[in-house]
């Protein structure tokens, strides 16, 4: 009863009501986590997968909700939540990270500041066990935006960041997800995979009102000849502005860097003055729909009020705030 009440809840565009003023003091924090839209077959998520999942959405989210309740910034929070995530082997990022047609995992990442519009991403990494923290090592410690393959790993080993022989990433059901994937057969592979995508990412809004998004992907199964999806490219799945919101999307990237889904949802509520909700709502089932891009996003706005939508059958997410509000979702 509780699981359909929390479920029905979700299905909701917004996912946070507003506050009541009592029960908050100073603005207001939040976060909100993802683990993969997708074809999520109810079927195929027996209770144990279930309970798996949920555990380790709430150990990310609560994580990411403890720095921000410390006083921590909504970057330190984002990276605490995703590094999480990217340790867990159930979420298509780090360990558990889905595998390229070569049987390699490439690990892509990013992290964007909503408050200096600074921005860290890595692509194609092989050996760096947590791509989150190499994003952020790019955009605090280098000159650049992002980097890619060896050259980012040459800069993580620079950074003292841990690093990982390939052996690491592996997880049967992943390599299994490849072969059938190689057969063509992408209906068996998403069933093995409980839902296609994986990828994982995290918004959040400070005690000073500042925003942070970071995403981290092994992109998709059975990928080719160097592809990068949309997690790393700024504007597509991760992006960040304190004068509009923050937002992490997962889905099929080449669509969301056509539509340029993170930045284009920004850039309406900044410059039209709509709802975070309004505009996630439009993009995701407007614009994106539209191409044939399947996924959904998180958004937390300028309020710290969390959004979610998605066009898929489900959405692995999680929402906390400071008015009380504690909750994990697939469906
Ligand atoms: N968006 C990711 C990509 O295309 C995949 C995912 O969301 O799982 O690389």
């Amino acid at each position: 009863m509780l699981r359909t009440s929390l479920a029905l809840l979700w299905s909701c565009v917004v996912i946070a009501a507003p506050a009541p003023a009592a029960a908050v003091e100073g603005p207001m924090i939040s976060i909100a986590i993802h683990g993969g839209a997708g074809v999520l077959s109810r079927a195929a998520l027996t209770p144990e997968h279930e309970g798996a999942y949920r555990a380790d959405l709430e150990r990310a989210l609560d994580a990411g909700y403890a720095v921000l309740a410390a006083g921590g910034s909504s970057l330190d929070a984002v990276v605490a939540a995703v590094r999480i995530l990217e340790d867990s082997p159930l979420f298509n990022a780090g360990r558990g990270a889905v595998f390229s047609n070569a049987g390699i995992n490439e690990l892509d990442a990013a992290i964007m500041d909503g408050r200096t519009l600074r921005a860290g991403a890595v692509a194609a990494v092989r050996h760096v066990k947590n791509p989150i923290e190499l994003a952020r090592r790019v955009m605090d410690a280098s000159p650049h935006v992002l980097l890619t393959g060896a050259g980012a790993e040459e800069f993580a080993l620079e950074q003292s960041l841990t690093l990982v022989p390939g052996s690491y990433f592996y997880t049967e059901r992943r390599w299994q997800q490849l072969e059938q994937a190689r057969r063509g057969d992408r209906a068996a592979a998403a069933d093995i995979d409980i839902g296609y995508f994986g990828t994982v990412g995290a918004v959040a809004r400070d005690r000073d009102g500042n925003l942070a998004a970071a995403t981290s992907t092994g992109g998709l199964t059975n990928k080719r000849w160097g592809r990068v999806g949309d997690s790393p490219i700024i504007g597509a799945g991760t992006y960040a502005d304190n004068a509009s919101c923050a937002v992490s999307a997962t889905g099929s990237g080449e669509y969301f860097i056509r539509a340029v889904v993170a930045h284009e949802i920004c850039a309406r509520v900044r410059l039209s003055g709509v709802t975070a909700a309004a505009a996630a709502q439009a993009v995701v089932h407007g614009t994106l729909r539209k191409l044939g891009g399947d996924g959904g996003v998180i958004v937390v706005d300028r309020d710290g009020h969390l959004t979610l939508a998605f066009n898929t059958e489900g959405m692995f997410r999680g929402a906390r705030d400071a008015s009380g509000r504690r909750e994990i979702a697939i469906y």
